[in-house]
């Protein structure tokens, strides 16, 4: 079967030059030229492989890198990060973005290939270390099923209840504000409310919390944000 990959790369000459390469290889290829498309062309289709460029208008490579292991339908798919300076090897090593390999710009397009052909051969790293559970005390969440017990009851939580509850846990301990948790949950949608956040919390902790008024699980840091309990 054609292998497909997905190249969002905002260069125009470079992002042509790869899927040339590319399919004069037999890959099938699809292209996009920011974040907010990459993310959208990955949620529409089946791909082998994600080419990643980390500088992008609008949605960075690394936050799209984040969405995509976060992404069930995606968790697996191998992502190879595209950059341009040593400060971004930086993050995509330290940062635990998820992405299987690297390659610094300026490459030759052997190399690429080499890389590319290495991914496609091998289970990559991020998706052996992708967890399936998420649980503190009697809450779990499994992360495959995007399903939710306390004890032994299953809780009923809409898709963004889930996936800022998913957050949160991933977090536990840590103060996450505002922003970030519309950056991670709500992703490219700057525009949301910010309000939303306090909105979904609220709705969340009648599902979850023992006592509701008086929250456990996740506190209010005023000024600031949110934590979840650990
Ligand atoms: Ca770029």
């Amino acid at each position: 079967m054609t292998k497909k990959i997905l190249i969002v790369e905002d260069e125009e000459k470079l992002s042509s030059n790869l899927a040339d390469k590319l399919r004069a290889e037999g890959y099938e290829v699809s292209t996009a030229r920011d974040g907010e498309s990459g993310w959208e062309h990955a949620q529409g289709g089946t791909f082998d492989l994600f080419v990643l460029d980390i500088m992008l208008p609008g949605l960075d490579g690394l936050s799209l890198c984040r969405m995509i292991r976060n992404d069930s339908k995606t968790a697996e798919v191998p992502i190879i990060m595209l950059t341009a300076r040593g400060t971004e090897v930086d993050k995509i090593v330290g940062l635990e973005s998820g992405a299987d390999d690297y390659i610094v710009k300026p490459f030759g397009l052997g190399e690429f290939l080499a890389r590319v052909r290495v991914q496609m051969r091998r289970p990559s790293p991020a998706r052996r270390q992708v967890q399936d559970e998420l649980i503190t005390g009697d809450l779990r969440l499994d992360l495959t099923g995007r399903r939710v017990f306390k004890g032994r009851d299953e809780v009923k939580l809409s898709n963004k209840e889930f996936d800022l509850l998913a957050e949160l846990m991933r977090n536990k301990n840590a103060v996450l504000s505002r922003d970030l948790i519309l950056t991670k949950v709500w992703g490219y949608d700057y525009f949301v409310d910010k309000r939303t956040v306090d909105v979904h919390i609220r709705w969340l902790r009648e599902k979850i919390e023992d006592n509701p008024s008086n929250p456990r699980l996740i506190s209010t840091v005023r000024g600031v944000g949110y934590r979840f309990e650990g």
